[in-house]
């Protein structure tokens, strides 16, 4: 396989084997049988992408049913209203500026620049989570983004000051098509704000579950920059963001519009030191993740062999990689507790653990709870006191397998 921005060479470094499409639970008793494809990652040896080798077909994973909504964390609510509210002052020009967001969810960045009047629209392929943004008063397609909705839009509303996409742009294999798309409806001295999770972190904590299915591309400064200048667009600044286990946000301008930030600069220096593109440190990444997934089941076979009870928490999308990886089933979880109304009564794709609501993680509490949402880790645990007061203990498996 060649690399899909620029057909240089692959070299696969870690290999997750059979894996379901992440979001889709299953009805018990459902009799069709469920999709799997091989998820493995590599790097490219021309242009340092790293990205999955396998794609799957995009009406899989965003569809009608897409049980993802970005507002069910508080901690990202105050995230993205900050964000729009940057946008808002820093970016706007003219008398009529133009937000546009590619994959906007349910609405809670682009709720923020409604309210202020400002003309928007979201681009969003899944239509559940687009009505709930259109009822937040939030102007929304329901489409995805590639050239061909780009030249729509921007004969319909006009060029965009602010293209802007969170936890989007890397689910997205046909960058061609989105960069070609970008450059036709963003104003001349417009930027594409994007973020994305961040390969040095994954690295760096190992957190292996950040590799799924709607995860096509790990982008770091060095390949994003290397992307962006084969369609005329420079890397002009980079934010290290904490949430979602280490995120970066890159601002994109057409080559020579704006100075880059000395961030830039810096953010590249920083990776060409620690080498996180070399086939080498990607080699160790991928021995201390299969180090982990022995020690973790281990853990979890030995508690359960002493009669201790053990609960998922979080049926989050990266816990399909997890439990498929590590072969854990419901001969090892209870069930996964979750929020989400839209997954409870259902079983976890591929391992098919019951999915139940955060009312049956307190009644009563498990002995051992594997956190799965590891990266709302401070939110859930100051929300769960009665848990740790119960005697109840986390087991996290990022950076490395803990219990805490
Ligand atoms: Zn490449």
């Amino acid at each position: 396989m060649a690399c899909r921005i620029c057909s240089g060479r692959l070299r696969e470094f870690a290999d997750f084997g059979r894996q379901p499409i992440s979001d889709a639970f299953v009805e018990p008793g459902d009799p069709r049988e469920e999709f799997f494809f091989r998820l493995a990652v590599g790097v490219c040896e021309s242009c340092t992408m790293v990205q999955l080798l396998e794609e799957v077909p995009r009406e899989r994973m965003f569809h009608e049913g897409y049980p993802y909504v970005s507002s069910g964390s508080s901690v990202m609510r105050e995230h993205f209203h900050t964000l729009a509210k940057r946008l808002l002052t820093t970016e706007l020009s003219g008398d009529d500026p133009f937000v546009v967001e590619l994959g906007c969810n349910d609405g809670t960045m682009l709720e923020v620049v409604a309210d202020a009047g400002v003309r928007h629209l979201g681009v969003e392929p899944s239509g559940g989570v687009a009505d709930l943004a259109a009822a937040k008063g939030v102007r929304v397609t329901k489409d995805f983004f590639e050239a061909a909705t780009a030249a729509r839009v921007r004969a319909e509303d006009g060029p965009a000051d602010v293209i802007y996409a969170a936890n989007t742009l890397c689910h997205i294999p046909y960058m061609d098509s989105i960069l070609s798309g970008v450059d036709t409806l963003l104003k001349v001295d417009g930027v594409f704000v994007f973020e994305d999770p961040y390969l040095a972190d994954i690295v760096a904590r190992s957190s292996f579950d950040q590799i799924y299915d709607e995860h096509f591309y790990f982008f770091c400064a060095g390949s994003v920059s290397r992307m962006a200048a084969r369609h005329g667009f420079e890397l002009v600044d980079v934010e290290r963001l904490p949430v979602h286990g280490g995120e970066v946000r890159y601002t994109l301008a057409r080559i020579g519009a704006r100075t880059p930030a000395p961030a830039v600069a810096a953010m590249l220096a920083e990776e060409d030191a620690a080498g996180i593109t070399r086939l080498s440190a990607l080699d160790r990444f991928a021995a201390t993740v299969e180090g982990n997934r022995d020690r973790l089941t281990a853990l979890l076979k030995g508690l359960r062999a002493q009669g201790a009870t053990i609960y998922g928490y979080g049926a989050t999308a990266k816990s399909a990689t997890v439990l498929n990886y590590c072969g854990i089933g419901p001969d090892l979880l209870t069930f996964v507790s979750d929020t989400t109304p839209a997954k409870q009564g259902r079983l976890t794709p591929g391992s098919h653990i019951p999915v139940l609501g955060p009312e049956a993680f307190r009644d009563p509490y498990p002995d051992y709870a594997l956190l799965l949402a590891w990266n709302h880790a401070e939110e859930i645990m100051a929300k769960e006191t009665g848990f740790r007061e119960s005697g109840g203990r986390w087991i996290l498996y990022v950076p490395d397998v803990h219990v805490v």
